[in-house]
């Protein structure tokens, strides 16, 4: 949140409704010169375009193509530089662990050794099933050492994810992985006294894992990386004084939420589920967060079309989203991914906010090219949630 506003926050019963396409904003197809939003037949949302404003906005900085993570904490209205997601903890929260303060997050690889030398940093790629068989040795055999609790999660192939929690541990571990076959392993080394403390736990994890796992053919040792802490991070209870609920089908986007206080059901993988629970709780909260995945998979893929239609899935669902008529109505993407791209890119995503007395333009679609004319322009993601306060009575006057 911005220096100002901090000070100003005040309560309301008035409620904001937060729907994110992950990576919806796209780039021209080279045949026609149109993007995935200008492809698609949108007549829900352009009916709620016509009686919103528009804009664009950029998740981190110019040129800066982001993660997920960072990208939702921005739309949350959280410096995301300020707050910054180690990948352990990333990883820990895509698997569905639950992070407790003071936490530490791992992601592990399972990996092949012969005379103290990696020769296979992913093991041969193990099969999942076998990931997780091994996995469950592990965790019978190291629940605990010292005062420290060690929790395992299997994830796909080769990785898992581990989380230390007990009292004084640090995060300012080097990776075992050396990065490279052929090398020996590098010992986990603190750089601070409770870092120190789980450098020793993690090098007796890695000691005993060895033991365990000696007779298996690929997966015989464990490789460390990305230890990071749960960030320190106000909920929204505290910053915004508001009661949140975070509705979302993968469990990365799941812990975001919960790492800022969201209430989070489990849903499993369909997003009709989401609005089903929306309309049955939407009276329970102040804000809603719902997030839908699969644009952003169609944009991975680089599959423009099949991006197309999961835009017009969105669209499909609006009326039932807006009919609980919330005070502010903000749809976006945490990032774009084009389909030309294949990936998370820079480029500023599209923003629509509908809301009373939100501003004026003539825009009639939201799409990059018209989102430029808007009357947001181009700002920051993490500004979004400071309008949508303000929209909703939640920011008093700064000074007489
Ligand atoms: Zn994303």
């Amino acid at each position: 949140m911005l220096s100002v506003a901090k000070n100003l926050i005040i309560r309301s019963d008035r409620k904001i409704v937060l729907l994110v396409a992950d990576g919806l904003g796209g780039l021209p197809r080279p045949s026609d010169g149109r993007t995935e939003l200008e492809v698609a037949k949108t007549p829900n949302l352009d009916k709620l375009v016509s009686k919103g404003i528009i804009g664009l906005i950029e998740p981190i900085e110019a040129g800066i193509s982001p993660g997920s993570g960072p990208a939702h904490l921005a739309l949350f209205g959280y410096d995301p530089v300020e707050y910054e997601l180690g990948r352990g903890v990333l990883e820990v929260l895509g698997l569905g662990m639950e992070l407790k303060d003071g936490d530490i997050a791992i992601r592990g690889n399972f990996a092949t050794i012969k005379d103290g030398k990696i020769i296979d940093r992913r093991a041969g790629r193990i099969s999942t099933e076998e990931n997780r068989r091994i996995i469950s040795i592990l965790k019978e055999n190291i629940q605990r050492i010292e005062d420290v609790e060690i929790i395992w999660e299997s994830g796909l192939e080769h990785r898992f994810a581990l989380i230390l929690r007990g009292p004084g541990l640090g995060d300012g571990v080097s990776d075992t992985d050396p990065q490279k076959e052929g090398l020996p392993p590098l010992p986990p080394e603190g750089r601070d006294a409770p870092s120190m403390k789980t450098a020793r736990i993690l090098s007796s994890i890695i000691e005993r894992a060895s033991k365990l796992l000696q007779n298996e053919e690929k997966a015989n040792f464990i490789l460390f990386r990305g230890i990071s802490k749960k960030p320190d991070i106000p909920t929204f209870q505290d910053r915004y004084r508001m009661k949140a609920l975070g509705l979302a089908n993968y469990p990365m986007y799941r812990g975001l939420a919960r790492l800022v206080g969201m209430d989070v059901p489990e849903l499993g993988y369909e997003f009709e589920r989401l609005i089903d629970y929306y309309e049955e709780h939407y009276d329970e909260y102040d804000f809603i967060f719902i997030h839908y995945k699969w644009t952003d998979k169609a944009g991975e893929d680089g599959d423009f079309e099949r991006k197309v239609r999961y835009i017009e899935e969105v669209d499909s669902y609006l009326p039932r989203i807006i009919s609980k008529n919330p005070d502010v109505f903000i749809f976006t993407g945490d990032h774009s991914t084009p389909a030309m791209w294949k990936g998370h890119s820079w480029h500023p995503v599209p923003v629509l906010i509908v809301a009373e007395n939100a501003g004026v333009d003539d825009a009639c679609r939201l799409t990059e090219r018209e989102a430029r004319k808007g009357y947001l322009g181009l700002r920051r993601s993490k500004e979004i949630m400071q309008i949508a306060l303000a929209l909703s009575g939640r920011l008093k006057k700064f000074g007489a």
